[in-house]
């Protein structure tokens, strides 16, 4: 199958899939390739913070989003043991600490908005194994494989929104750093109690942060960390001991743990990494999400960082393809706009991280 598009994104994340709608909304050409068959991803960032929903609203998505299913977080507390120590409330005209959002209604959404344009296409179970280059090193399309068929798409600019283990990055040969960060996060997903409160609720563990995430639909999202690379030991012992705590601060959590974390298999080990790429930009090339700047689960930004891409660089590729200047000085356009910021988002992340524990030290009620 031969394809053609002013654009092609490779990847159906949050990033990309904002990124297709705003073009397409602007009649740009725009063909979406993603691997899995459809929106559900398990344990990913589901939080969108004020600038993101802000974000939503300015390009009509909000509303549509909160018609399927959202959650406002009232407020974060951080327990020692049973003990409230530390509350975070919403500022002045706020009425939230963040947004729960499941991916699927946020990519629904998108995608079913960008599907009343004729100029857009998403092609799911399309996995990017090649990229296609002119003789002076211009990036001209790329080769997929569809349902085992081979599908080559033409295009003036690729997109990378393809996650923190970019295929695009990879084979446009760009140098990435990879940061660890001392820890690994063990995700699991339990049913909330009756009347559980829309809080995000904190504990210190051996000096580590265990994060219960109230989740839409009546769930918590427990996002544990752990020594890094510690599971395959942790995994040989008895689970009970590690769950104690969870259950001391949470008595009422009692059953959903032993109903919903049983064994091991009920958690999954998130490696943590973040990186940053040398360059975002190469001639028709450009990255964006966790392809250009794997963020740690700290703070919960990922998504946030990867939609704001989108929306800062939606109008410049736009702008660069009516004027029919791609050229590399024109997209990076885009990175120096948005570098700067992301990079001070890794060094706060790593901030937070090492002081972490100081949010408990003391009772203060902020
Ligand atoms: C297990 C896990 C848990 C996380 N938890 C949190 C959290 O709690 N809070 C938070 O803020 N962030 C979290 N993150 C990070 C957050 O999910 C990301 O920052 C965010 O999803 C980035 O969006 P993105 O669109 O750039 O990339 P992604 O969401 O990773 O999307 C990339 C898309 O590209 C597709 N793809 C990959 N390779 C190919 C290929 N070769 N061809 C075609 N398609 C391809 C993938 O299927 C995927 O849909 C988590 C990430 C992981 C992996």
């Amino acid at each position: 199958m031969n394809l053609q598009a002013d654009v092609c994104i490779v990847g159906g994340g949050p990033a990309g899939t904002l990124l297709g709608y705003l073009l397409a909304e602007k009649g740009v050409s725009t063909i979406i390739i993603e691997r899995s068959s459809g929106v559900n991803r398990n344990f990913r960032g589901e939080h969108i913070n004020a600038e993101t929903e802000a974000i939503l609203k300015e390009h009509q998505l909000f509303e549509k989003i909160e018609e399927l299913g959202i959650l406002k977080m009232k407020k974060v507390e951080y327990f020692a043991g049973k003990n409230i120590v530390n509350t975070i409330s919403p500022t002045n005209n706020e009425d939230h600490v963040g947004i729960h959002v499941p991916q699927s209604h946020l990519l629904t959404t998108m995608i079913q908005e960008s599907e009343q344009y004729s100029n857009y296409q998403i092609l799911f179970h399309t996995t990017v194994k090649e990229l296609i280059q002119d003789e002076r090193g211009f990036f001209i399309g790329v080769k997929a494989i569809k349902d085992g068929e081979e599908v080559m798409i033409s295009s003036k600019v690729i997109i990378g929104a393809d996650g923190r283990y970019s295929t695009v990055r990879k084979l446009a040969n760009i140098p990435t750093v990879e940061m660890k960060h001392g820890y690994d996060v063990l995700w699991a997903k339990i049913s909330a109690p009756e009347g559980w409160e829309p809080t995000t609720r904190m504990v210190l563990v051996n000096g580590l942060q265990l994060a219960l995430f109230t989740q839409t639909g009546g769930y918590i999202q427990i996002g544990w960390n752990i020594e890094e690379e510690s599971f395959p030991t942790l995994r040989r012992g008895s689970i009970d001991p590690f769950l104690q705590p969870l259950i001391e601060s949470f008595p009422e959590l009692k059953e959903s743990v032993s109903q919903h974390l049983v064994s091991w298999s009920d958690f999954v080990c998130l490696k943590v990494i973040s990186s940053r790429s040398d360059t975002w930009v190469q001639n028709g090339l450009v990255l964006i999400g966790d392809a250009a700047h794997t963020m740690t689960p700290t703070g919960a930004i990922g998504i946030n960082c990867g939609l704001k891409d989108a929306h800062v660089l939606a109008p410049i590729l736009t702008e660069a393809l009516f004027e029919n200047n791609i050229s590399e000085q024109r997209l990076k356009i885009f990175e120096e706009n948005r570098k700067i910021e992301i990079n001070q988002q890794q060094e706060m992340q790593i901030k937070q991280e090492t002081s972490f524990s100081e949010k408990f030290n003391q009772l203060a009620i902020v």
